[in-house]
């Protein structure tokens, strides 16, 4: 049999070697190239000089914390999709809260299927290009799914792989009213086990990155919706 072609290299920045051997496993018989660090200021390096088409990130990690890493990589204007792995809940609560652009989030323990299955949904989503679609124009809001890239009132405005999608889904469906479960399955890319908040924390994101031109309505009791 031949062997795949690679889907990209994942990073795995994890100082447990047990689940980073587990996702190494998991990750390689994906068809990823997947590379391990065991602290933060390594993770952080490789991050830079090997462009992963994902990261899957500890946050407590010697050296330096996973939500420094992915500061840092933010404040480079790296905007690789970071999927988070929590032991707690406070920690949950931190990721989502500190605006890092996490693109997910899985609590520990974790089945190592389940967080290739949340690989395969960001680095799905971040290369789903759709060439010769011309940009999704709403109001100041200008969203190039070729380029991946938005501005507003012809501004550059910087959004994770999440928000993006979130954003574009929305807007390419100006009036529609879809419920959280529905922008979970329909965004996300899977069945609503990471529940609703996330929906909500992202919402709050875009709106925020997006200030005066937010386009994005609550409907209460419903969900949401981007209005012409
Ligand atoms: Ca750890």
């Amino acid at each position: 049999m031949k062997p795949e072609p690679s889907k990209g290299l994942v990073l795995v920045v994890e100082d447990e070697r047990a689940i980073s051997d587990l996702l190494r496993l998991y990750l390689s018989r994906e068809g990823f190239g997947v590379h391990v660090a065991l602290d933060g200021p390594s993770g952080l390096a490789a991050a830079r000089n090997l462009h992963p088409v994902a990261i899957i990130l500890d946050v407590g990690l010697p050296g330096m914390d996973g939500t420094d890493v992915c500061r840092q990589l933010r404040a480079d204007n790296d905007w690789v999709p970071v999927i988070f792995c929590t032991a707690r809940d406070d920690e949950v609560d931190r990721v989502l809260g500190l605006e890092l652009g996490a693109d997910d989030y899985v609590t520990k323990p974790f089945s190592p299927r389940e967080v290739v299955a949340r690989v395969k949904s960001v680095v799905r989503r971040a290369s789903n290009v759709k060439s010769g679609d011309g940009p999704l124009v709403l109001r100041d809001i200008s969203i190039d799914p070729v380029t991946r890239r938005t501005t507003v009132a012809g501004q550059p405005l910087e959004l994770t792989a999440t928000e993006f999608d979130l954003l574009f889904h929305l807007v390419a469906n100006p009036g529609r009213v879809f419920s959280r479960e529905q922008l979970l399955s329909e965004v996300w890319g899977y069945a609503a086990v990471v529940g609703t908040r996330t929906v909500d924390v992202h919402v709050a994101q875009v709106r925020a990155k997006l200030g005066e031109a937010s386009c994005i309505r609550t409907v209460r009791g419903v969900g949401y919706s981007a209005e012409a």
